[in-house]
């Protein structure tokens, strides 16, 4: 476990979108945002969840404010930063690590993306950011940082990863797009670039577990990047280290996007 310095990120209000499960990679930013004195809030998506997300959060003290959020429908987003006004007043920090495409998109062929599975991957993958950081800059009174999840997809083809990866594309360029509109109000907006991490949503990729291997065998560091790390990393994007950082992706995947070619040319 690292330590991270308990008054970093002291009287800090934070809001998390994307827990899912322990395993989910919001939960590990969390966790490392509440060790940091943050006080956070949580949303999740749909009833199917929330018993789930219900008894993590619990862990954080019985009144830890907790609510339904569809990103992709504006009246729950809407009562998710009424609630947040109504209980904090403010908001220093929001964590958006949500996406989704249709399964049978992250398979085939990218060629064969349908419409309806393009539209659904940008809307609740990209397009969210863009609404959530909207519904929190007015309550970002003290200035803020945004941290999204992103993935190496965005930028290089990655097989399997398809639509996903053009929706990352999106979120990465409205990530520098808000980091722009909202640094005036002192608002950082940044991403995260993970290496995989074995997650509900990750399971969904065609050939993940392959996937884990090969950044074992190929990233410089020889390993995967660990949950721990990534809510070290999401709690310096959050802290007043970070205050000249906006509009950035950070990889935080064990160096493999330094690799142009993963194995040596073997020696004629
Ligand atoms: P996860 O635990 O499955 O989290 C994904 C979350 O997105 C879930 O809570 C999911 O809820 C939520 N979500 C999907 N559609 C939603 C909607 N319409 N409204 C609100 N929430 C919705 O998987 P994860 O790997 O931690 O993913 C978190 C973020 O990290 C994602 O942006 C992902 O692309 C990114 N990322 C992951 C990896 C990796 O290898 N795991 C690497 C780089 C980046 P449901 O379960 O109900 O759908």
């Amino acid at each position: 476990m690292l330590a991270v310095t308990m008054s970093l990120l002291a009287g800090k209000i934070g809001l998390v979108f994307g827990v899912a499960n322990k395993r989910s990679i919001a939960w590990a930013i969390a966790q490392a945002w509440h060790k940091a004195g943050a006080t956070l809030a949580f949303t999740y998506q749909g009833e199917r969840l929330k018993e789930n997300v219900e008894e993590l959060v619990s862990t954080f003290g019985p009144d830890t404010l907790l609510l339904p959020c569809d990103v992709t429908k504006d009246e729950d987003i809407n009562t998710v930063f009424a609630a947040v006004q109504q209980k904090f007043g403010k908001l220093h920090l929001l964590l958006h690590a949500v996406a989704f495409a249709p399964k049978e998109a992250l398979e085939g062929r990218f060629v064969n993306t349908t419409r309806d599975a393009f539209k659904i991957a940008h809307d609740v993958s990209a397009y969210s950011l863009v609404a959530l950081a909207r519904g929190a800059a007015p309550l970002m009174t003290e200035g803020g940082s945004i941290v999204a999840m992103s993935y190496y997809g965005a930028e290089k083809v990655i097989p399997h990863y398809n639509v996903m990866g053009v929706a990352k594309a999106a979120l990465e360029a409205s990530t520098r797009y808000l980091a722009y509109d909202l640094g005036a109000q002192k608002i950082r907006v940044n991403c995260i670039s993970a290496g995989p991490v074995n997650t509900l949503a990750a399971r969904g990729i065609a050939g993940f577990s392959a996937m884990l291997k090969h950044y074992e065998q190929h990233a410089p560091l020889k390993r995967n990047v660990l949950p721990d790390e990534l809510g070290a990393t999401g709690t310096f994007l959050a802290s007043d280290g970070a205050a000249a950082i906006t509009g950035q992706v950070l990889y935080v995947d064990c160096g493999y996007q330094v690799m142009g070619m993963t194995e040596a040319p073997k020696a004629a």
